[in-house]
């Protein structure tokens, strides 16, 4: 298997979950859902779970000041990893509870009647439905960007519709349907010229890209781990430490506290005070091998060895006469596509068969399946340890589709 050789090491034999039951190479084209672990991840995550394990921020005894220790030290170490401080992120569930937590604390502290919210119509569930509620509860409205031709979301546009009303303005730092990657600094420009903050969901590009929040000048930036070839139940939210100091806390309970009696309770200062009761401590130690693991890889060469993949696979899935191709040509690592009269159910089922794993649906963005005209598309998605043989495993699946429907070529 020509397999990626990224320091000079075979980087798919990292990965146990690449084989199937038989031993056979399995062709993971799902990384934009989950990405698949390397060794290194999960030994760190029995290590935490076994000698190392105890609870933090609350024992006097020697393992668990250690464990606080590495806790904090991965707080530091994840925050690194998009060039923010220690004391801007907080750790949270995901992507999703992230963005819930900026809508319901920052939001609600800074949103009234008739405040506007500005998203694209390429984002995913996650990056509307906090907003929609916040909007209900407040009485604010949403905005909704369009797309441009080679649907990416058209700043041109969001720039004539941003007003002194708009508050907020919440995009996808690269999409996860279209791999469509955004100008974000120069939608940071744009929002903070009206006076408003920008939320950039990052958890496609973290995987993708080297990604620096001091350069971009956003506000606020959410990602996941799971995504980032680290845990599920753990990810990040980033937020500008003036911001951050005046975002009210949200979750009430141990460890978010300063003084707690009958009377009335403060809070504790700093990321803790939104990390209510015992947090995820092995997931976020965990997450922090999975950010050195990438590192070591390097994320620029990473983005430029799934470039090439793109780029064979948008080339060849175009020349196919009865397949329609979305986003842009320069898509992070995704191509999302579909085959007249194929559902992309029935072509994710044959393909599994031949051991290809793709996302077929609405990739929980059903607003951008209205936009472009389908219920679901098939999509591909790579990660570092992604092979040309996955693409041609993937394309030699299609064709066998299209014979069980007997479409020609
Ligand atoms: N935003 C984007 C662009 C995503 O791809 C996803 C996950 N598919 C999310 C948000 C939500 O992430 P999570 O489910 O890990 O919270």
């Amino acid at each position: 298997m020509n397999a990626p050789t990224a320091l000079n090491r075979d980087l798919r034999a990292d990965f146990p979950g690449l084989v199937t039951v038989e031993g056979k190479p399995w062709h993971y084209l799902d990384t934009a859902a989950t990405a698949q672990k390397p060794r290194a991840v999960i030994e760190a995550m029995t290590r935490a779970l076994g000698e190392d394990y105890a609870t933090v921020h609350r024992g006097v005894y020697s393992r668990s000041a250690d464990m606080t220790m590495a806790y904090e030290a991965a707080r530091r170490r994840v925050a690194a990893l998009i060039g923010g401080k220690e004391d801007e992120l907080v750790f949270t569930r995901g992507a999703t509870e992230a963005i819930n937590l900026v809508a319901k604390t920052w939001g609600r502290a800074n949103l009234k009647a008739g405040d506007r919210i500005l998203l694209s119509q390429l984002e995913h569930h996650s990056n509307i439905v906090p907003w929609q509620m916040l909007a209900q509860e407040v009485g604010a409205d949403i905005d909704v960007v369009p797309l441009t031709d080679d649907h990416q979301i058209d700043l041109d546009a969001a720039e004539a519709m941003l007003t002194e009303q708009h508050k907020i303005v919440a995009l996808a730092h690269v999409s996860n349907v279209l791999g469509s990657v955004l100008d974000a600094k120069r939608a940071a420009d744009m929002a903070h010229k009206v006076g408003a903050k920008l939320l950039l969901d990052g958890c496609q590009a973290v995987a993708h890209m080297p990604v620096d929040v001091a350069a971009l000048t956003c506000d606020f930036y959410v990602f996941s781990a799971h995504k980032l070839y680290g845990p599920t139940g753990i990810g990040a939210l980033w937020a500008r430490a003036d911001i951050l100091a005046d975002m009210p806390a949200w979750e009430g309970g141990g460890a978010m506290i300063d003084r707690v009696t009958f009377e009335g309770t403060t809070y504790g200062s700093g990321v803790q005070r939104f990390e209510a009761g015992t947090p995820a401590i092995t997931e976020a130690i965990t997450f922090a091998a999975a950010v050195d693991y990438v590192s070591e890889v390097g994320l620029g060469a990473m983005h430029e060895a799934e470039a090439k993949l793109v780029e064979r696979l948008r080339r060849e899935l175009t020349a196919m006469n009865d397949v329609t191709v979305y986003g842009p040509a320069n898509s992070a690592g995704i191509v999302s596509f579909t085959i007249d009269d194929i559902h992309p159910h029935d072509l994710g089922t044959i393909l599994d068969e031949a051991n290809v794993a793709i996302r077929a649906g609405h990739h929980c963005a059903q607003p951008l399946m209205d936009y472009l005209g389908v219920p679901a598309t098939a999509r591909a998605s790579f990660g570092l340890y992604s092979t040309q043989e996955d693409v041609t495993a993937l394309l030699d699946g299609i064709a066998r589709t299209r014979k069980i429907f007997g479409k020609g070529i």
